[in-house]
C-alpha cells in the first residue's frame, strides 16, 4: 500500500473579548451593566469526502486557520462566532497528532473531526452580575484557539498504473505529469520503491504509480514484479508505456504483446476478488521518446491502432503528447469513479475535545515556589484582564471554588509563596476557608475575599 503524509498545521479562531457597558438612563448615573459577551472563535474541521482524493491541497497549503469570533457590544450584544474552517480530505484519511498518536480515523463520507476547537468567547459584564456582585466593572478576554500540528495519512490507491519494461520513461513520465510526489512509507523494498505521482488536472487530481520490476517472466514470480503487480490490482486505468528509440533492438509492437501476456499470467493466477480483470480495464498506449525516432512512432502507429488500441505519441523529453495523455488519463479516472458502486457507508461525526477529568490540572514545587499546571486554569487566567483589580479578583474567586487554593495548600503553600500560573506569577493570598480546611489553628487571612455566589458555569 502506497501512504501518502502531509503534515498539518491548524489553528482555532480566537474568542472575542467581552466588553464592560453600562445602561444610561435618564436621571440615573449609573444603570446596570449591559456590556455583551464576545463570540465564539470557529474551529478547524476536517470532514471526509469522496470528491476529494488526494492530499494534494496540503502539501501546497499546510497551514489552516479558523475566523475569530467578534467583541461583545452594548446593550447585551454578544459578539458574532466566527466561522468554522472546513477541509475536505479523501475518505480514509488517518489523523494524527504531532507524535504520530491517531486521533480518528476518517473512514466514512461524511465523518467529521474537529482539529482544532475556537476560543470561547469572553464574558461581558452583563453575564458576571450576580446577587453579590451588582455591577461589575470587568469583562473575559477572549480565549486563543487551539493550534497544533497535527499529520494526515492517507492509503493510496494507485488510479493510473504505467506498465511497461525497464528504460522506457515511466519514471520520467511520473516526475513530468506530477504535481506532487508522495513520501512513500512503510514499504518493504527499500532499493526498488514505487514510483508515485499525484496529477492535477483541472478539477480532478488523481494517482498514478509505476511498476518498476516489471520484466517478462514477472509473473511466476521472477525479480520483484508479482508484488509491485498486487500493487496495481486496484488500478482503473492502465497505461503501457513503450520506447520508439530502441528499434534497432526492440520492436514496440512485441513489447506490448510481451506486456500484455504478463498481464494474462498475473490475472490467471491471482483472485481478483471485485475487481475487474487486468486487461478488461481502460487502457492507452504511450509511443514514448518520439523525438528521438520519430519514424518507428509512424510505422508501429497503425498496427496499434488497427489492433483496438487508443495510442498517443509523444516525448516525455519535448512534451509532445503529454497534454492529451494527461486529459484522457483523466476522462479514464472519472469513467471508473462514476462506475465504482460501493456504497458509502452511513455518515457520523466524531468530535475530539480535551474532556476535563476530575481534577484537571497539578500543583508542582518549583525553586521559588510552586507552579500550577492545567489547560483549563490556564484558559481562565488568559480570559482575565489582568490589569482590572475587579477581574483579577474574579479569577482568584474562580481558581478558589476550582480547589486550586486547597490544592496549593495541600501541598504545603504559604501566605506569600510565589505561585506560577498560566506563564504569570502571583503572590499566595488564599481564602480564609481553604487554609481553615486544612490547618484549623492558623489565623483567617486577611486575603481579598469578595463572597461570591456565582453559580454560572466555569467554563
Ligand atoms: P523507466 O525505467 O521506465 O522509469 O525509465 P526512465 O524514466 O528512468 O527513463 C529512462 C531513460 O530514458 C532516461 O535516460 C530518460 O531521460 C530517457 N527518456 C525518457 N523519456 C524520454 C523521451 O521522451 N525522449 C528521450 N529522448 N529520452 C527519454
Ligand atoms: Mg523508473
Amino acid at each position: 500500500m502506497f501512504i501518502d503524509e502531509v503534515k498539518l498545521h491548524v489553528k482555532g479562531g480566537r474568542g472575542g473579548d467581552g466588553v464592560t457597558a453600562f445602561l444610561r438612563q435618564p436621571y440615573e448615573p449609573k444603570g446596570p451593566p449591559d456590556g455583551g459577551d464576545g463570540g465564539h472563535g470557529g474551529s478547524v474541521v476536517l470532514e471526509a469526502s469522496g470528491d476529494v482524493a488526494t492530499l494534494l491541497d496540503f502539501h501546497h497549503r499546510p497551514h489552516r486557520a479558523a475566523d475569530r469570533g467578534r467583541h461583545g457590544q452594548g446593550d447585551r450584544r454578544r459578539g458574532a462566532d466566527g466561522k468554522d474552517e472546513r477541509l475536505l480530505v479523501p475518505v480514509g484519511t488517518v489523523v494524527k497528532d504531532a507524535l504520530g498518536a491517531v486521533l480518528t480515523d476518517l473512514a466514512a463520507e461524511g465523518a467529521t473531526c474537529v482539529a482544532a476547537s475556537g476560543g470561547r468567547g469572553g464574558r461581558g459584564n452583563a453575564s458576571l452580575r450576580t446577587r453579590t456582585r451588582r455591577a461589575p466593572r470587568f469583562h473575559e478576554l477572549g480565549e486563543p484557539g487551539q493550534e497544533r500540528w497535527l499529520v494526515l495519512e492517507l492509503k493510496l490507491l494507485a488510479d493510473v498504473a504505467l506498465v511497461g519494461f525497464p528504460n522506457v520513461g515511466k519514471s520520467s513520465l511520473i516526475a513530468r505529469l506530477s504535481a506532487a510526489r508522495p513520501k512513500i512509507a512503510d514499504y518493504p523494498f527499500t532499493t526498488l520503491s514505487p514510483n508515485l505521482g499525484v496529477v492535477a488536472h483541472d478539477e480532478e487530481t488523481f494517482v498514478v504509480a509505476d511498476v518498476p520490476g516489471l520484466v517478462p517472466g514477472a509473473a511466476e514470480g521472477r525479480g520483484l514484479g508479482r508484488d509491485f503487480l498486487r500493487h496495481i490490482e486496484r488500478a482503473s486505468v492502465l497505461v503501457h508505456v513503450l520506447d520508439c528509440a530502441s528499434y534497432e533492438q526492440r520492436d514496440p509492437r512485441e513489447d506490448l504483446a510481451a506486456l500484455v501476456a504478463e498481464l494474462r499470467a498475473y490475472q490467471d493466477a491471482t483472485e481478483l476478488a471485485g475487481w475487474a480483470p487486468l486487461l478488461d480495464r481502460p487502457a492507452l498506449v504511450l509511443l514514448n521518446k518520439a523525438d528521438a525516432d520519430a519514424e518507428t512512432a509512424e510505422i508501429v502507429l497503425p498496427d496499434l491502432r488497427n489492433e483496438g488500441w487508443e495510442v498517443i505519441v509523444g516525448s516525455v523529453v519535448t512534451g509532445q503528447g503529454m497534454q492529451q495523455l494527461r486529459t484522457r488519463m483523466a476522462d479514464l479516472v472519472r469513467l471508473g469513479r462514476s462506475r465504482r458502486t460501493d456504497a458509502a457507508p452511513a455518515a457520523h461525526r466524531r468530535v475530539l475535545r480535551p474532556v476535563p477529568a476530575h481534577q484537571d490540572f497539578s500543583v508542582e514545587r518549583t525553586p521559588g515556589g510552586f507552579q500550577v499546571v492545567g489547560e483549563r486554569i490556564d484558559r481562565w487566567v488568559v480570559m482575565t484582564d489582568l490589569s482590572n483589580d475587579e477581574g483579577v479578583a474574579y479569577l482568584q474567586s474562580r481558581l478558589a471554588r476550582g480547589g486550586v487554593e486547597r490544592a496549593l495548600v495541600l501541598a504545603g503553600a504559604r501566605l506569600g509563596d510565589t505561585i506560577e500560573l498560566g506563564g504569570y506569577a502571583f503572590d499566595f493570598a488564599p481564602e480564609p476557608d481553604d487554609l481553615e480546611a486544612v490547618e484549623p489553628d492558623s489565623e483567617p487571612t486577611a486575603a481579598s475575599s469578595e463572597p461570591d455566589t456565582d453559580h454560572g458555569e466555569d467554563r
